[in-house]
């Protein structure tokens, strides 16, 4: 062997022993480090949450058997409203609260100072163990908590001038609103509320009046009359979301053709039965011209929210008034 030979053989070997050595390196420092306590324990997910996305689905309307529909018209449960009202006033919603962005209205300066307490009162009397009927007595004492308070209670005009001028109103204001239209809003709620000359909105579904139980047109006009505004919730107080898109329509629009030929009146603000709603109703309701709608949400109603989503305070009639007065605050 040549010394050239030799030295090429150096050569070879070296890099191949330096070949050898970088891989056996390279290999030890790519080796997955070992799983200890503290790795298996740490959040799957870093940082900051996701932030949920309203998702915007596409009308759909909810189609239910025919039989079941007919059902339900023809047998009326009329103790229904009040007890379920109070039970689903309680209950969170699965319906997301639309942002205000998804109305097609014009929108209210943003007035986030304006927060106006809507009340959400349904029978007048007395019936123990029924969160959804108040005493005339407890709603006489709030009444003149109110009175003292020096609240000015708001026709609907007056809450709506407030909600779309965007200006904070200088005196305590306060929405008053009865549902069902139950005979003893006008034996017991009208009487304690003209002491006061206190305003105050009736949702009332006509398909119910007339019938004994719930309060008639002469009684209904009389309230009117006396600073009342009445405005529909639905013809026969329908769960709308188990209602198609058809007979949707026919509860609200037939409500409301009613009360405006009966008293002469626009009603065009809405109040869903039970608070239930769906896509399909919202639709309507803008399809329609409505401008307004309550809920049972909890919560002050205030400018920035869905003007088809206005939330209200339920009164828990079987509370005192230290809850009352904390309903305001
Ligand atoms: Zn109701």
């Amino acid at each position: 062997m040549t010394t050239s030979n030799w030295r090429l053989t150096l050569i070879i070997g070296g890099m191949l022993i330096a070949t050898v050595s970088i891989w056996f390196l390279a290999s030890q420092s790519f080796r997955p480090t070992q799983i200890t306590a503290d790795s298996r324990e740490a959040p799957l997910i870093q940082g900051p949450i996701p932030e949920f996305k309203e998702q915007h689905l596409p009308v759909l309307p909810i189609e239910v058997p025919n039989d079941e529909v007919t059902k339900q018209q023809e047998l009326p449960n009329l103790m229904t409203p009040l007890a379920a009202e109070a039970k689903a006033a309680f209950t969170p919603t699965a319906t997301p609260i639309t942002t205000v962005k998804d109305s097609v209205y014009k929108l209210a300066p943003i007035t986030a100072q304006i927060s106006i307490p809507v009340l959400n009162y349904h029978s007048v009397t007395v019936q123990p163990g029924n969160t959804a009927a108040i005493t005339p007595a407890k709603l006489e004492e709030q009444m003149q908590y109110l009175a003292d308070q020096g609240y000015k209670t708001l026709t609907l005009k007056e809450f709506i001038d407030i909600w779309e001028g965007g200006e904070k109103p200088t005196a305590k204001v306060i929405l008053l609103t009865f549902d069902d239209g139950y005979k003893d809003n006008y034996t017991a709620a009208l009487p304690i509320l003209a002491k006061h000359n206190f305003r105050a909105t009736l949702f009332v579904s006509p398909g119910m009046v007339e019938d004994g139980y719930f309060l008639n047109w002469d009684e209904i006009k009389e309230m009117h009359k006396g600073g009342w505004d009445i405005q529909p919730h639905g013809m026969t107080h329908p769960n709308l979301t188990k209602l198609n898109s058809e007979k949707q329509t026919f509860e609200i629009t037939e409500a409301r053709r009613q009360i405006e030929e009966e008293l002469g009146i626009t009603a065009d603000v809405y109040c869903y039965p039970y608070g239930e709603r769906n896509q399909t109703t919202l639709h309507i309701l803008k399809e329609h011209g409505f401008r307004y709608a309550f809920t049972i949400e909890q919560g002050m109603a205030k400018p920035d929210q869905n003007p088809l989503l206005i939330r209200r305070l339920f009164v828990n009639g079987e509370a005192g008034l230290s809850s009352f007065k904390s309903l305001l605050k």
